[in-house]
């Protein structure tokens, strides 16, 4: 899904204002906030209808990791 930078920016500040908390790439725990560069970041809802934000470049690792550990 491709989405806009302006949208993921807002999608990200509601997801922050719902959770209380601030969102973070499951890739490498790292805090994803609404001025980073967000043409790096991915958007994936889950069919749980989790809403997940991660780098691009973690996408395959948390996808690969899954299952792992
Ligand atoms: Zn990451």
């Amino acid at each position: 899904m491709h989405l806009s930078e302006a949208k993921k920016k807002s999608m990200i500040e509601k997801w922050a204002e719902k959770h209380k908390a601030l969102v973070s790439c499951p890739g490498c725990n790292e805090a994803i906030r609404e001025d980073d560069d967000l043409e790096t970041i991915e958007y994936i809802k889950t069919r749980r209808g989790t809403e997940i934000f991660l780098h691009r470049g973690c996408v395959e690792k948390v996808w690969k990791g899954r299952g792992r550990q």
